[in-house]
């Protein structure tokens, strides 16, 4: 397929983490055609990636290794056609969603990546990051490995080729290559005749498993089983292995799970990442953020007439702090859905702004009043005052900011691009500094204390307010590319 033009220095900074990666499988033991729900699971996973995207598909009655693949730069609506989904023939497959935290953004490095060895094939796409990819990237290439790719998910995909060598099994293997890889993923792998999912023991990333009459489904999030109307059977636990196939159902291997309490979900993943309408370990995220919402009007409370949320990830907790409160939830934004990550970024000297581009206040709705606008983080604090801004213009005649999370301050090495400190606004700045610099009346964000309480107590990784990871953050900067 023809590479995409990829305009240059386009991409949108709306301050922002990245939202990682999304992955998305099925079995159909009818021996149905997959593609087109993979297709439908990973439109309603875009927000988890929006660089690159693939699917892969296998007959598993056909010639065993014979895996049709397809994946390029862009969303799943510019990538997949009518004419190529018709081509992706096979009752077994895998696709993926990508953001790039690892590696370079190129086609190259787009998901799945499909593996021939002497067992077969191996289809594999992964969302999180290994911390310890550098070595096990070392030690591969010492013993002959090539690499056609620069992000870690192809070290595991190795690491399972090579173990598979050694066990009578492909899951046997998967349980091997996690005894050496460290830090997230969330994994699903396409073999012959199986479907795998596998989870880190911390649980970083989310995984679920759903099914539709005689097709099971793996997926980053709910909301995709949802979309083409499985049932969301229950999720992959932490550090689970499941094997999926026609002989077997849903197999189970535990031994590589944890003692529960150290176990480290993303709590970003509820705060900001996941869609709303997914559920994660059983926790809903969209009562999460509500839960998020009504501890900032509880702890930082001010008066006002209306409460905003910035678009879309800030809403529910602007509803959450308008049921605390009783101030009226309102709209002060319209978004502009049509603006993709990429368009041609305005100049240092063109007038427009690329916040303006994407969001327009609702003058009608703020002027001359008091507003409480909810955003879901600040990172760097370049679009916040921004906003502040575009709503006094707009005749706001206060406008306080609370944000539904605590400080970030420190980088993230599992799955997100949570930048380094001296990148973070927060970072080295007291909250009354920060609300000078970004123009506000007021600014509150959620205490850390909150954390654990907006996800119903389930054990969760805060590494990037508190600095305290639950795994030894790595030596070597593993954000970069391998051949650095
Ligand atoms: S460091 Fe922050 S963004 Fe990274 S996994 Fe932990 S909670 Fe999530």
């Amino acid at each position: 397929m023809e590479k995409r033009c990829v305009m240059d220095g386009a991409e949108m900074q709306m301050d922002k983490p990245g939202e990682e990666c999304g992955v998305f499988g099925a079995y159909d033991f009818d021996g149905g055609d997959v593609a087109p729900s993979i297709y439908y699971g990973l439109l309603a996973l875009q927000h988890r990636g929006q660089e690159s995207c693939g699917i892969a598909v296998s007959d598993t009655t056909g010639p065993k290794g014979k895996v049709l693949c397809t994946k390029d730069m862009g969303l799943i609506n510019e990538v997949f056609t009518p004419e190529i989904l018709e081509k992706l023939r096979g009752d077994i497959g895998v696709g993926h969603v990508r953001y790039s935290t690892a590696g370079s953004s190129t086609r190259e490095n787009a998901q799945p990546l499909v593996l021939n060895y002497v067992k077969g094939t191996l289809g594999l796409a992964h969302n999180g990051n290994l911390i310890n990819a550098p070595e096990l990237h070392r030690e591969l290439a010492y013993t002959g490995a090539i690499f056609q790719t620069t992000i870690d998910s192809e070290v595991i995909a190795y690491h399972i080729a090579r173990q598979r060598l050694n066990t009578k099994s492909v899951e046997e293997a998967v349980a091997q290559a996690m005894e050496k890889i460290k830090g997230a993923y969330s994994l699903i792998i396409m073999s012959p005749r199986k479907l795998i999912g596998a989870r880190d023991p911390f649980g970083f990333r989310p995984l679920c498993i759903g099914k539709r009459d005689n097709t099971y489904f793996l997926a980053s999030e709910t909301c995709a089983l949802d979309t083409i109307g499985a049932e969301h059977v229950r999720d992959v636990a932490p550090g689970e292995i499941v094997t999926i196939s026609p002989e077997k159902g849903i197999e189970s291997d535990t031994s590589m799970c944890i003692p529960i309490k150290h176990q480290a979900r993303c709590v970003f993943e509820y705060i900001y990442f996941a869609r709303p309408d997914t559920y994660i370990d059983g926790m809903s995220v969209y009562h999460s953020r509500i839960m998020a919402g009504k501890f900032l009007a509880m702890d930082s409370p001010v008066e006002a007439d209306l409460v905003v949320g910035v678009p879309e990830s800030g809403n529910c907790a602007a509803l959450g702090y308008c049921l605390q409160s009783g101030i009226p939830y309102g709209q002060a934004f319209v978004k502009n859905g049509y603006v993709g990550r990429t368009f041609i970024k305005p100049g240092q000297k063109s007038r427009e702004s690329s916040v303006q581009v994407k969001l327009n206040v609702l003058r009608e709705a703020v002027d001359g009043k008091r507003i409480i606008m909810i955003d879901d983080s600040i990172v760097r604090g370049t679009t916040s005052d921004r906003i502040v801004h575009m709503l006094r213009e707009a005749g706001a005649k206060e406008v306080h900011m609370r944000v539904s999370s605590p400080p970030f301050l420190w980088p993230c090495y599992f799955g997100t691009d949570v930048p380094a400190r001296d990148q973070l606004i927060a970072c080295n700045r007291s909250v009354e500094e920060i609300c000078q610099i970004i123009g506000a009346d007021s600014l509150g964000y959620l205490r850390i204390e909150r954390l654990g309480e907006i996800v119903g107590d389930r054990p969760i990784c805060k590494g990037c307010f508190t600095g305290k990871y639950p795994l030894e953050p790595p030596a070597e900067d593993i954000r970069g590319e391998f051949e650095s």
